[in-house]
């Protein structure tokens, strides 16, 4: 039976973490079978973009992440904390964001992986979509894997937890091929070619709503360990309050026989039980996008979480820029939209045309180009030429090559 670990963190600092994540593990086995002297450790936080505040459940946090890397010392072996975050962002600025600088200070190794030398590697027999996946010399060298997810609702998967978090470990052009051919599949083909050991949920504060970035902050004071990613997952979303049959990629993973997700199956111990702290996460699709002026956002249900993310966030840097007015009368379309379903009152210059998946559309709007196109084109598209537009958190590397391939 898989077991899953939910420990309450009884004081919400380094300490009181420290000594939940302790106890988190060692009710799951602790690290006595799965680190051995000399081992490099590779524990991979959620880093994807820089938020809006430290501890808001859109990245992992640094004290849960030194507390790992404190157990695994005591082992002999050598953390790295390592982490890409999303494509076209800048980990080093999310790894200031979330302070990790203040684990560098005091000796430990936190890495960006985009600085660092990438390999291949090869996913076994019986992968859906890849059979090979890039990736850095580090990752492929880490005799061990732990996924440290903050636990929050996404809006393309319903959730990110163990398992999407280790997108960490792949690279830009990959990212976005796993939009292009099967992020579902992708993640769980991902799962076969890392076989991670284990994973420990930072859900000290979560996130609701519009994840993975802009969602609204939820405090659970939560750790939660397993071996079992499936299980992890499956717990942890029904936390959130859904069914795990509602989550896709866990779904998938169970059924590829990766681990278990039927909660009659999974033993969890601890200070708590699922029922003790269940609370019904807002969904991402229940997200509504205030204070701007209408304007008609087109979605197609083929367009993934990179161009989802990067209209959201472009609507966001126009709010933050207070420029909002320009989106008045708009059509912004990504994905492989049916051209009938737009409306004939959608004229040329009013229509915004958004990623590669929506070049078919081009004659009909301002075409972005890109897998996903850098937010500041998007913005760019909406304002006009002559705004003075300024970036928010992507990379400045890249801004003018329309290619969408920033590193
Ligand atoms: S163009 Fe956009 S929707 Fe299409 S695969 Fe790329 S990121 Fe996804």
């Amino acid at each position: 039976m898989s077991t899953v670990s939910l420990v309450k963190v009884k004081q919400d600092d380094e300490k009181g973490i420290a000594e939940a994540v302790r106890r988190a593990v060692d009710i799951v086995g602790g690290l006595d079978d799965i680190v051995k002297t000399g081992d490099l450790v590779l524990i991979n936080p959620n880093l994807v973009a820089v938020p809006s505040g430290r501890v808001t459940g859109a990245i992992s946090r640094w004290e849960v992440c030194k507390a790992i890397a404190d157990l695994v010392l005591e082992k002999g072996g050598r953390p790295v904390i390592a982490e890409s975050s999303a494509a076209g962002v800048d980990t080093e600025k999310v790894i200031e964001a979330g302070e990790y600088t203040r684990l560098r200070e005091q000796g430990y190794e936190v890495i960006d992986l985009k600085t660092t030398p990438r390999t291949k590697i090869a996913v076994p027999e019986g992968h859906k979509v890849f059979s090979e996946l890039g990736s850095w010399e580090l990752v492929r060298k880490a005799d061990v894997i732990i996924s440290v997810p903050v636990m929050k609702t996404h809006d393309q998967t319903e959730v990110t937890l163990s398992m999407k978090n280790l997108k960490g470990l792949i690279d830009d052009p990959t990212k976005k091929a796993f939009h292009r051919d099967g992020l579902l599949e992708g993640v769980v083909d991902l799962m076969t070619a890392l076989k991670p050991e284990l994973t420990v949920f930072d859900a000290t504060v979560c996130q609701e709503g519009m994840g993975p970035i802009f969602g609204t902050p939820v405090p659970m004071g939560l750790i939660l360990a397993s071996r079992d990613y499936v299980a992890a997952d499956a717990v942890g979303g029904k936390i959130m309050g859904y069914d795990p049959k509602d989550v896709m990629i866990t779904v998938r993973a169970a059924a590829r026989g990766i681990g278990e997700m039927d909660l009659d199956k999974i033993e969890v111990r601890g200070d708590v039980s699922i029922a003790d702290v269940e609370r019904r996460f807002k969904r991402a699709s229940e997200t509504v996008i205030e204070g701007v002026p209408p304007f008609k956002l087109m979605l197609d249900e083929g367009a993934c979480t990179g161009c989802r993310n990067t209209v959201i966030s472009a609507i966001m840097d126009l709010k933050s820029q207070g420029l909002e007015g320009c989106l008045e009368g708009k059509y912004v379309i990504a994905g492989p939209l049916d051209e009938k379903l737009i409306p004939p009152c959608a004229e040329k210059d009013k229509t915004i045309l958004v990623g590669i998946c929506a070049k078919h559309l081009e004659g009909r709007g301002t075409y972005v180009q890109g897998c996903p196109p850098n937010n500041i084109f998007i913005v760019r598209a909406i304002v006009g030429e002559g705004q003075k537009i300024e970036r928010r958190y992507a990379t400045e590397e890249g801004a003018d090559d329309q290619s969408g391939e920033t590193k």
